[in-house]
């Protein structure tokens, strides 16, 4: 089960951004929109964690987090597929992971 990855857009300056805020961080506009992203986007850096910061996430080191620009224009934090490279296309969807719903992308 898998759903799609949301953002916002501030329609006073066009900025995008990920995390749900009530304004825009830019410009500081209230209401901004909220959209579902396509999921696509480009690895923009990629980490191994070896050591999970928290005991549900554990059991799934190494894994991998990837900053990813999305083809929208905002910036994200999400784990990733193994493997991934700086550069790569990716196609991204919300998972659930160790209880909590959470953005993954793999190779597109
Ligand atoms: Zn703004």
């Amino acid at each position: 089960m898998s759903d799609a990855i949301s953002y916002q857009r501030c329609a006073p300056c066009g900025h995008v951004w990920y995390f749900v805020r009530s304004f825009c961080p830019r410009c500081g506009a209230r209401e901004p929109s909220t959209s579902r992203a396509s999921g696509d986007g480009i690895v923009h850096a990629v980490t191994i964690v070896d050591r999970a910061p928290t005991p549900d996430m554990k059991a799934l080191a190494p894994y991998t987090l990837v900053m990813v620009d999305a083809d929208e224009g905002f910036r994200l934090m999400a784990h990733g597929a193994p493997g991934l490279s700086i550069g790569d296309r990716v196609a991204g969807s919300v998972i659930e992971l160790a209880g909590r719903s959470i953005p993954y992308f793999k190779r597109a």
